[in-house]
């Protein structure tokens, strides 16, 4: 008898808050969308997206240059655990964790549906081609690089997530 772990869609069967944290890295589909920066009006609270990265994140293979010790490196970086993946308002509405947390399906794109590591990439749901590095800009001028919330993803509305 196969045990649960070995299920090929863990996600769907396990709890989202008892993966193990191999299933749970898996279950990010690896945009880097949320290694773009975002401003928070201090009157309003409203959070704005822009299109600068953060320096340590490698925009071609989107994975963080210091994935290990990135809160050595950048104390704010926030870690999405099960119990915030529902509430973080600059989540966008296309990752596995949010999708997850809120009782919703993985996008029929993400590498665990398809098997492909590159599949985020081949929808164009990744930052790649769509950012610019915050070492490249000074980051008094972040407001100039708002963008519309849907600026990543141009399949978003169409999973209605
Ligand atoms: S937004 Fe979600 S799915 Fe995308 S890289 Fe971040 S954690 Fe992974």
């Amino acid at each position: 008898m196969s045990s649960i772990t070995n299920n090929e869609r863990f996600w769907e069967t396990i709890p989202f808050d008892q993966l193990n944290s191999k299933q749970w890295e898996q279950i990010c589909d690896g945009c880097a969308q949320c290694c773009a920066h975002k401003l928070q009006d201090e009157e309003t609270d409203e959070v704005f997206l822009t299109n600068v990265v953060c320096q340590y994140l490698d925009q071609n293979k989107c994975q963080c240059s210091v994935y290990g010790d990135r809160h050595v490196h950048v104390p704010d970086c926030i870690k999405i655990t099960p119990e915030n993946a529902k509430a973080l308002p600059w989540i966008p509405d296309t990752c596995g964790y949010k999708l997850l947390a809120n009782g919703q399906p993985l996008p029929d794109w993400h590498p665990l549906m398809t098997g492909d590591s590159e599949s985020t990439k081949n929808a164009d749901m990744t930052i790649t081609g769509k950012v610019i590095s915050e070492a490249d800009i000074d980051i008094d001028d972040l407001e100039d690089f708002i963008v519309e919330d849907s600026y990543f993803n141009r399949l978003c509305r169409k999973i209605g997530a």
